[in-house]
């Protein structure tokens, strides 16, 4: 038997199907033809939020963030950092909290950065502070395995 896992491709947000033991991080979208996982966070908007937090069978790492937030500029190479280390195990993605207030006030976000682990649509862990990438992806692993 198969373990299919759901993928968000990140450039079309098609659903895509990859048995369990090939997600490599090499994989390519079955509509687009891009990769899967480009080693960086993934732009997240009300359009493409809910397949990425609900849909998708691996975890999804949001950094809530606000361009005129200057710990969240400082923390931005980190975040594309940790994405290229927790792929294609967890998705790191990237939500501005000007551009998306909605899902910001969903979220309860007071402070940014915050970052937010979401499994099929539940939050798992959230953290506040900008934190080098090491420490991303530390947090990450340990919030996983509780
Ligand atoms: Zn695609």
């Amino acid at each position: 038997m198969t373990d299919l896992l759901m993928i968000i491709c990140p450039s079309c947000s098609t659903t895509n199907r990859i048995p369990a033991q090939k997600l490599t991080g090499s994989g390519k979208c079955g509509k687009c033809g891009k990769p899967l996982f480009e080693g960086k966070p993934v732009i997240l908007n009300s359009g493409n939020f809910q397949k990425h937090a609900s849909i998708s069978d691996i975890p999804l790492l949001v950094d809530f963030w606000a361009s005129w937030c200057g710990p969240c500029r400082q923390m931005a190479p980190a975040i594309d950092a940790a994405a290229g280390q927790l792929e294609p195990n967890v998705r790191v993605a990237k939500l501005d909290t000007e551009a998306e207030q909605q899902i910001a006030a969903r979220f309860n976000i007071r402070s940014i950065p915050s970052l937010i682990l979401i499994s099929k649509g539940k939050e798992m862990a959230r953290t506040a502070g900008a934190m080098p990438a090491g420490s991303i992806v530390q947090w990450t692993n340990q919030a996983l395995m509780k």
